[in-house]
């Protein structure tokens, strides 16, 4: 039976460690879910990766397992989406260097996350074509298999912007080639960590989706509160406080109404909230924690995973590739 293609989907994400409860809630319960609409291709951009910790990239190919399991832990299912690292697909590269022909330097010099980063990351020097050219590595990511969408957060949308900015260049320049590809904009859901700050790595604040149940109960239980419940019996302001804020998450609206109820009449203290945030969390954690142990028990699985991937990934893209060699004019 014929019908409708299904669109295609491309995203990735850096090797920079283990990911959290963060970014399930951020890019990955999403991604599982579009694996039943669209033809979806996930990348572990090892090369992006580089533009930032070139001087030192001893941690980036353990990384890149960690990564891989997380996402197959998470539930992204290599049946149904393609999985691939980057660096193992070299039309990437290919692409990056054709398109870096006709995109004026203002066009990467103009992109805002170019000079934040490198405020942000000042003990780095950034300094270098990589980083300047990351939107541009980025871009090609996306075209090299002709992605209908992009699901992504509202900080990447300049960079989807430069990308359907590129592929209309190239199409007029050389026909059209390229679909522009639509943002599929992602709620941005910012997860409190255990301090009340994001939920990120480099606070010292996550919940790792590798943490065993123990560790995610110390966490939780050295969660911050709302400050000015100080004793049991003063009532609390939920609105404020970490902890509702993960229940409003992952908990039923039987425990959020509970809990909410409950702290500001002070018929609950913070350990009850807290044990119940734990128990919401359970069902969650428990199935990738299983994932997560099987798949470390068969490395090979992980390996011949990737491979495929790489394969599948390499097909599509070396497709397009003949078309935009084509196109500028290469070839014999
Ligand atoms: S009862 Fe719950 S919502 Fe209220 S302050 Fe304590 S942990 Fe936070």
């Amino acid at each position: 039976m014929t019908g409708t293609p299904r669109q295609r989907v491309l995203s990735g994400m850096r090797p920079t460690g283990g990911l959290h409860l963060g970014h399930l809630v951020g890019a990955l319960r999403n991604w599982v879910a579009l694996q039943d609409t669209h033809d979806c291709f996930f990348s572990i951009v090892d090369w992006h990766a580089l533009t930032t910790e070139y001087a030192d990239p001893s941690a980036v190919r353990g990384y890149v397992r960690e990564l891989a399991v997380d996402w197959l832990a998470a539930g992204i299912d290599p049946k149904r989406a393609v999985v691939f690292v980057q660096s193992e697909v070299l039309a990437h590269a290919e692409l990056h260097l054709l398109l870096s022909m006709i995109v004026p330097l203002p066009w990467l010099e103009r992109v805002p996350t170019y000079k934040e980063q490198q405020e942000q990351l000042r003990e780095r020097d950034l300094n270098t074509y990589g980083f300047l050219g990351y939107p541009l590595l980025q871009a090609a990511d996306i075209l090299a298999y002709r992605a209908d969408a992009v699901p992504v957060g509202e900080d990447q949308v300049p960079h989807l912007e430069l990308c359907r900015e590129i592929a209309r260049r190239f199409n007029h320049l050389y026909g059209e080639t390229f679909p522009e590809p639509r943002a599929l904009l992602t709620k941005a859901a910012r997860l409190p960590g255990t301090d009340g700050r994001k939920m990120s790595k480099s606070y010292g604040n996550a919940i790792f989706l590798g943490d065993d149940p123990k560790t995610v109960g110390t966490r939780i239980d050295g969660m911050l509160t709302d400050p000015q419940r100080t004793h049991r019996h003063i009532p609390g302001n939920p609105d404020v406080c970490p902890v509702f804020t993960l229940h409003k998450v992952f908990s039923s609206e039987e425990t959020i109404r509970w809990a909410d109820s409950g702290c500001r009449t002070a018929g609950i203290g913070c350990r009850d909230c807290k044990k119940a945030l734990k128990e919401a969390l359970a069902p969650i954690m428990t199935p990738i924690a299983e994932r997560r142990a099987a798949l470390l028990d068969d490395p090979g699985r992980i390996d011949t995973i990737l491979d495929e991937g790489a394969a599948r990934a390499r097909e599509a893209a070396e497709e397009t590739l003949r078309l935009a060699r084509g196109g500028m004019g290469l070839g014999r």
